[in-house]
């Protein structure tokens, strides 16, 4: 299709914002706030915390900021920023997103630039001139930048509106992206005592804020901490069963985003590729991202996630840092992350736009095996191993519960939620839960009858009673367990192994060929002291497909909602925001996001008055791009 729009596009970085008549002779109020929130940013309310923090830094006090990815932290400074007079300084470690978070505010119609080692001398010579006329609404430092006395004897001489403290978890040695030049940004306080700071971080626990609060004199600052809970996004963990974690993946992707954004972890490079490489096979575009990559490879990858609809990344975890489109519609992990912080930061990518977003695992008795392995394998001392194997044990109790796993994974990070939350897989299609004492007594005597040296495939042949040569040459057709197992098929068989060795009765020997063996913890289960539970199988992770159209989600997606015609409107409003955004140079999603052309496609406005109805559509994206998307509209209707 053709875009219907006749002259190309430019960011005009000299437009004035939209902005209430009163700056700078009054303090602004929270109504200027709620002004420039709906005309420039074209969204009708704030969220959550949003308000207050505002409110609390056009009133000139210190601010402590923290929210769940995707809860929204930029307008809490860009709105302060236009409403008090001079310029919002930022300050953020991920010189990668400046450019993409200028465009952004470029494309609202607001001055913005930055400051990193990116520049080139005049280009940064440009930026210091602009910034000493008072021409910058929001001005993005990196902070080794900030601290020279250069910087900061410039900024000394201008007007400044706030500082803004992005990621600030950096400044913390608890966290695990700590950064020593955090850590000069304490002089801001003594320096510039009259100048409101906000400090923003999406990192939860009470160490790393604590920190914050010292190491950044905050002291007084008012806090803000908001929900760890991202509400839009459907966990949802299962096994891979007899289907390989592939096919059940492909599954997934297939039935719930045929068209979708997303990303897919897995733990080597070579599963990455040939991950990859598969579900090209299946005809989608998906691409390798991993370490071992050239730069420039890598780079390419990063620009072509951001910039074409409905690619797939499939990554190691090096995949994520900086990445901040807004419509990833599904987090996939192919094998067990190593902890729930990584599990929540990983699936965290998905859907920071706040529509429906999935996060799916599948994962096998291997993953369990293996990842225990590595943590007694490293060379780590064993306060450290102590630590990660009660991080992997975490993640494994969050994958085999049968409750709510938003409630499990909130109440790790210390919240509590008194409901649950009907938008995780165990909350949509409960599991059952059997006694499985005597079932797993026999599984683990048939480990030790053979004399715990054989892999799970072995020990369940035994127990399925299979006259293969390797166990008739061995013996093995003589134990007592031989064929006592026919009571369950070898797909169930391997479902027990797992969660025998999720909950610590069996481990894989040292050598690494998957042999299973004992721990002590088996013994009194295999004299009936003790009993097991186990999860039973969904029909979904069988072979047999017959029951598995039963539930389909409850997470759809956006282009999921709209009718036929609706969604072929939408579309054509996705092309022709493509092309919107190739000329302009930047992001798709910069342009607007899905939910704003879904609305689009919904309402169908004819008239630029009716666009400012629309959510994502402020007063200069409608100057901007408006007539291109009415054409688009009344074409295809
Ligand atoms: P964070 O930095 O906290 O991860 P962002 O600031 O990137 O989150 O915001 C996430 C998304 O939510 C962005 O697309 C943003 O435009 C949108 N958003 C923020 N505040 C509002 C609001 N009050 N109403 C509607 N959308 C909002
Ligand atoms: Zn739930």
């Amino acid at each position: 299709m053709n875009a219907p729009f006749h002259k190309p596009l430019e960011l005009e970085l000299s437009e004035p914002p939209i902005m209430p008549s009163s700056r700078a002779d009054t303090a602004a109020s929270i109504e200027d706030a709620v002004d420039v929130l709906q005309r420039t940013f074209g969204y009708q309310a704030f969220r959550f915390h949003q308000e207050g923090i505002i409110g609390s830094l056009l009133a000139g006090k210190d601010v402590l900021a923290l929210m769940p990815t995707g809860g929204g932290k930029s307008l809490c400074y860009q709105i302060p920023a236009l409403l008090r007079p001079g310029t919002g300084i930022v300050v953020s470690p991920l010189i990668a997103l400046m450019q993409d978070q200028v465009d952004a505010l470029n494309v609202l119609g607001l001055n913005a630039a930055y400051l990193n080692s990116t520049l080139s001398w005049p280009e940064m010579c440009a930026v210091h001139d602009q910034l000493r006329a008072g021409e910058l609404d929001v001005l993005y430092v990196a902070p080794e930048r900030l601290v020279q006395d250069r910087t900061l004897e410039m900024l000394e001489e201008i007007e400044i509106a706030l500082f803004a403290i992005d990621e600030a978890h950096c400044v913390s040695q608890w966290g695990h992206d700590f950064r020593p030049e955090y850590r000069q940004l304490r002089c801001l306080a003594g320096r510039f005592p009259n100048t409101p700071r906000i400090a923003l971080t999406a990192t939860a626990d009470e160490k790393t804020r604590d920190e914050i609060v010292s190491e950044l004199s905050l002291e007084a600052s008012k806090r803000f901490v908001a929900s760890f809970d991202r509400p839009n996004l459907k966990y949802a963990i299962s096994e891979s069963g007899s289907i390989s974690a592939r096919e059940k993946l492909w599954r997934f992707i297939n039935a719930e985003h045929p068209e979708d954004a997303g990303i897919i972890y897995c733990l080597s490079r070579k599963s990455v590729e040939d991950t990859a490489e598969w579900l090209c096979g299946k005809g989608r575009t998906a691409l390798a991202y991993h370490a071992g990559l050239p730069t420039d490879t890598r780079r390419d990858v990063q620009q072509r996630f951001l910039s074409e609809d409905g690619l797939i990344v499939v990554a190691t975890i090096a995949f994520g840092m900086g990445i901040d489109k807004p419509d990833v519609r599904f987090v996939g992990h192919l094998n067990l992350p190593k902890s729930i912080e990584a599990y929540y930061q990983e699936t965290g990518r998905a859907g920071r736009d706040g529509e429906p977003a999935n996060c799916w695992l599948a994962y096998g008795l291997q993953d369990v095996l293996q990842q225990r392995q590595w943590i007694e394998r490293s060379d780590g001392a064993d306060a450290h191993k102590k630590v990660q194997r009660e991080k992997l044990d975490a993640l494994i109790g969050l994958a085999e519960m049968v409750g709510c796993r938003r409630q499990a994974l909130l109440s790790y990070f210390g919240e509590t939620r008194s409901e649950p939350c009907g938008n995780c897989d165990n909350c949509i299609d409960p599991p059952e839960r059997t006694d499985a004492t005597v079932l797993a007594q026999k599984a683990l005597s048939a480990v030790y009858r053979s004399g715990q040296r054989f892999g799970v495939s072995y020990v369940i042949d035994i127990l399925l009673g299979k006259p293969e040569e390797r166990i008739i040459k061995n013996g093995h057709d003589r134990l007592k367990v031989f064929g006592l197992g026919s009571e369950m098929d070898a797909t169930s068989w391997r479902g027990l192994f797992r969660q025998l060795a999720s909950a610590g009765y069996l481990t894989a020997d040292d050598e690494g060929f998957g042999t299973l063996q004992l721990t002590d913890k088996a013994r009194p289960l295999l004299r009936g002291e003790t009993s097991f539970e186990m999860r039973k199988a969904k029909p979904g992770d069988r072979k047999s497909r017959s029951s598995s159209k039963k539930k389909s989600s409850a997470a759809t997606t956006i282009a999921a909602t709209l009718s036929e015609t609706d969604k072929a409107l939408f579309d054509a409003l996705k092309a022709v925001r493509l092309e919107l955004a190739r000329t302009a140079s930047v992001p798709p999603y910069v342009i607007c996001h899905d939910k704003t052309l879904a609305e689009l496609a919904h309402a169908r406005p004819s008239s630029t008055d009716d666009l400012s109805d629309i959510t994502g559509l402020g007063a200069s994206k409608i100057k901007k791009y408006g007539s291109a998307l009415l054409e688009a509209i009344a074409s295809n209707t």
